[in-house]
């Protein structure tokens, strides 16, 4: 058994914005939101179809959505999964929008967190480990389709959970259509997962289907080159050489007395005094000016 944790960037605006910049004339927007739509549900039914004992985990991570998992398949009662997803996907959009979350960065850390669990506990309870599982070592996936590039303060939380998925042999895989992502490239990297970001719509299912499918059906999945800088939490912009905080780890990009995450406050050491040199005996004080 393997289990898949589809992660779909929730937020209206996101969705929205992207549509108006994908549609060629107005009133194509609906035309780009239904192939998002259809790319998602075709790539979960293809995960679904691979093994009768696979199960899909789709999750929407946005401000307001109360149900953030909006399907499971080793738990839903109906058995048209195409029609869970697209009502699940709607409901939660719908949600995002009547909260008035205007955003500009997405809040990941939550959802990936309870995804990952989830991953981890379904690996435990299969006692015997599926031939894929032997194969790749690895005991589950995640997909995050991601809108929005930008994750504001969560960088250190989201860090530690690519460590941790590391850890777990979880892989991360990534395809975001809101232009390339530092951090979510490194996600990719860290967890041996895949990076795509794609510049049209109808890209969207071909690379679903080749490249976030299972590593042994798959074709290469190793990463030209990763930015490995972090991104400061005051700014939230990558820099090369910073400050770290000494207690959460936090990267500042200019020294400040008290961390903006964790609010420790360092104290600056004074300069040790300097000592006077002493004249040596033999002839070395300075002679007085004649
Ligand atoms: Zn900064
Ligand atoms: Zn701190």
């Amino acid at each position: 058994m393997t289990s898949l944790a589809v992660l779909v960037d929730g937020s209206s605006c996101a969705w929205g914005a992207y549509a108006e910049k994908m549609s060629e004339r107005p009133g194509q927007e609906k035309t780009v939101l239904a192939s998002v739509m259809r790319a998602i549900v075709a790539f979960s039914n293809v995960h679904l179809s691979l093994a009768q004992s696979n199960q899909l985990l789709l999750y929407a991570y946005a401000n307001g959505i109360t149900k953030k998992l909006l399907y499971d398949s080793a738990h839903s009662e109906n058995p048209d999964s195409s029609a869970c997803i697209i009502e699940g996907l709607r409901s939660a959009l719908r949600q995002n929008s009547s909260s008035g979350d205007t955003r500009k960065c997405a809040v990941l850390a939550a959802t990936l967190a309870t995804s990952l669990c989830q991953i981890r506990k379904a690996s435990m309870k299969t006692t015997k480990t599926s031939k894929e599982a032997q194969a790749t070592g690895q005991k589950g996936r995640v997909v995050i389709i991601s809108f929005l590039p930008d994750f504001g303060s969560q960088h250190s939380l989201l860090m530690n959970l690519f460590f941790s998925a590391h850890k777990h042999d979880i892989s991360i895989d990534v395809v975001s259509l809101g232009g390339p992502s530092a951090l979510l490239q490194q996600a990719a990297d860290i967890t041996a997962g895949v990076f795509e970001a794609i510049q049209r719509v109808d890209e969207l299912p071909r690379v679903l289907m080749t490249r976030c499918l299972p590593v042994s059906i798959r074709t290469d999945t190793t990463l030209s080159t990763v930015d490995y800088r972090a991104a400061c939490v005051c700014h939230e912009t990558l820099v090369s050489n910073g400050w770290t905080c000494s207690v959460c780890l936090a990267v500042l990009c200019a020294f400040q007395p008290i961390c903006p995450s964790c609010g420790a406050v360092f104290k600056i050491a004074a300069l040790p005094r300097r000592k006077r040199k002493r004249p040596t005996e033999v002839g070395a004080a300075p002679s007085p000016k004649a």
